[in-house]
């Protein structure tokens, strides 16, 4: 297809530009890329970017793209996440059929491996405690010196490792390095830790193992045994690249897998850390993983973001070499972009107001015709009961408007869609003040919404009817965070959005919406995209707003409770 073609070119950028040298110069015949996860907590948005990268590479060339969990540290990784994770990334589209590995599965060869260094003189089992070790390692300026354990002999790190290997040792007593070069400008090649001592039981290879390998020694030996041939993955890997390659270049490995690096996504007032996400859930900030108000592609979904959204969120977000922040409206656009096309429009009284039509006949009303999509034609239409009693949205009235409140005031006629032209004639008060009723009358001759005689009115207002509206609950949802780069160092509760989440208890809906399934958005009429709560039961709607009809944060953050600036 022509789009698609264009789609693809538009889509170019450095990673392809090296697998397209790397297949004319015949380096490379089948691309094979991996996605490596580790199983210590949900994706997030962030982890969006690299599955689309890795999988859409793949798919792309006609090749393939593992899925492979980093499962080497048994202490923080579960089972959970490693189901939550294969769901996220279904639900995103992209599949590894049967290449779901884990590094786990390569213990063994990985263990061969190091003793192989061991007997090249190219690693060594050192005894240093931790804070020494990390002195003796230097800094940025200052080179690290040699461990006095540096110089032992093939014979003895063989007979140390396997003692490591066998139990022998606490936690923390020995490592096994490479033995590269102290004095190495990159420090990640100043005599990296290979393996520690971990006495833990691995959720897959269980007590077999009390040494575990390091994510470096594990990464690319991994990519190699699998014929990974372009390892793509984010920038902070950038000055692991000469230690990776140092491993492959020094072990007798299968194959020759090449890493690239790509800029993370960062996106304004979100933070995508596994470390704050997981103390968010831990420390119940939020209900759990699958929070709506959480980055992770769960929350995502649960607050209705479609995965198309995500996937056009992506792509527009673009494949650099360059650190940015991405702003979250962009985020927005294309969730409003995907939803606008597929949700059905229906109508909630979001904060009611009844409305009293003194000149409608009583009785049980009259049946209208509503549009379901006026972007989509074959969405078709739907009856909604009109009557004597309404709600409409407590936002939509005020008493002494201001200038550029076009909405219902005293003896203001507006119209209400679908319907009639009402003209607000009484304004009903309980004792201390508020407003609780409106006294309208309507025009029998605006039937459908449109005056015989022409005349004109400046608002359309949404409503339900009071007799067979549904209660439902609405949760809207707002940024987490309160500033664009929330410093999580320090005091991370400070930096909350106190109105990330505000609950109505009050809405109504119109009847329609109680057939409204889960996985389905839906628009409210000038409200935003809604969709259903998985906690909703027969007996209790609950509606999350997914994003709302324009804009509006930047303006509205404060007033987001009122309305009132949304017009
Ligand atoms: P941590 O390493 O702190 O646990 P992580 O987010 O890097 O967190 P991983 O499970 O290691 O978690 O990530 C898997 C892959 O996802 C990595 O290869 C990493 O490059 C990629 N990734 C993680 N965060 C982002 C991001 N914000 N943008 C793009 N890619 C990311
Ligand atoms: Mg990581």
């Amino acid at each position: 297809m022509a789009s698609e073609t264009a789609e693809v070119v538009a889509g170019r950028d450095f990673i392809r530009d090296i697998i397209d040298a790397d297949i004319a110069a015949r380096r490379t015949t089948e691309v094979v890329t991996r996605f490596p996860p580790e199983p210590n907590g949900y994706l997030h948005i962030g982890h969006a970017k690299a599955i689309w990268i890795n999988f859409g590479v793949a798919q792309e060339y006609g090749g393939r793209c593992h899925l492979r969990f980093d499962d080497t540290n048994p202490t923080k990784e579960e089972q959970e996440y490693i189901d939550a994770i294969k769901r996220d990334i279904h639900w995103l589209g992209f599949d590894w059929g049967r290449h779901l590995y884990y590094a786990s599965d390569y213990f063994d060869q990985l263990y061969d491996w190091a003793e192989h260094l061991i007997r090249s003189g190219k690693a060594y089992v050192d005894d240093l405690p931790a804070d020494e070790m990390r002195v003796m390692r230097g800094s940025l300026t200052e080179p690290g010196c040699n461990s006095p354990y540096r110089d032992r002999t093939v014979a003895e790190n063989l007979d140390l490792f396997h003692r490591m290997r066998d139990g022998e040792f606490p936690n923390g007593a020995r490592v096994l390095r490479a033995r590269i070069d102290m004095a190495a400008g990159n420090m990640n090649l100043r005599d990296p830790v290979l393996y520690r001592i971990l006495h833990a039981a691995h959720p897959r290879t269980g007590t077999k193992w009390c040494i575990y390998p390091t994510y470096d020694f594990a990464h690319g030996q991994s990519d190699a045994i699998e014929g990974v041939t372009h390892s793509l993955c984010s920038l902070e890997f950038e000055d692991h690249r000469p230690l990776y390659d140092w491993l492959i270049d020094n072990l007798p490995v299968p194959s020759r897998p090449r890493q690239y690096e790509f800029a993370r996504l960062n996106l304004g007032y979100t933070v995508l850390s596994k470390r704050v996400l997981t103390q968010l859930v831990r420390h119940g900030h939020v209900t759990g993983w699958d929070d709506p108000r959480m980055p992770t592609l769960a929350g995502l979904r649960r607050r209705g973001v479609p995965a198309a959204a995500i996937q056009d969120f992506v792509r527009r977000a673009g494949i650099a070499r360059a650190n940015s922040v991405v702003d979250i409206a962009m985020l927005d656009h294309s969730i409003r972009d995907v939803l606008n096309k597929t949700a059905p429009r229906r109508m909630a009284v979001l904060r009611p107001l009844k409305l009293r039509i003194d000149n409608y006949p009583s009785g049980s009303g009259e049946e209208l015709v509503a549009v379901n999509n006026p972007e989509d034609a074959t969405a078709g239409t739907r009856r909604i009961r009109f009557g004597r009693e309404l709600y409409i949205e407590r936002d939509d009235f005020m008493e002494a408007p201001p200038k550029k409140f076009y909405r219902l005031a005293p003896g203001r006629e507006v119209r209400l869609r679908y319907a009639y032209f009402v003209t607000c004639r009484e304004v009903v008060k309980n004792a201390v003040g508020e407003v609780v009723e409106l006294i309208c009358t309507y025009d029998p001759a605006t039937r459908g919404g449109n005056a015989a005689d022409g005349r004109k009115v400046q608002a359309t207002l949404h409503w339900v009817g009071a007799a067979d509206a549904i209660s439902a609950e609405i949760r809207l949802y707002n940024l987490l965070f309160d500033r664009a780069e929330p410093d999580t160092g320090s005091d991370l509760i400070a930096e909350l959005n106190a109105m990330s989440l505000v609950t109505l208890t009050e809405s109504r809906v119109e009847p329609a919406l109680g057939a409204a399934t889960l996985g389905e958005p839906v628009q409210f009429e000038r409200q935003g995209y809604f969709c259903l709560d998985p906690l909703s039961g027969p007996n209790r709607l609950i509606f999350n707003r997914t994003v709302g009809l324009r804009d509006s944060w930047t303006k509205a953050r404060a007033t987001d409770d009122q309305g009132v600036e949304k017009i």
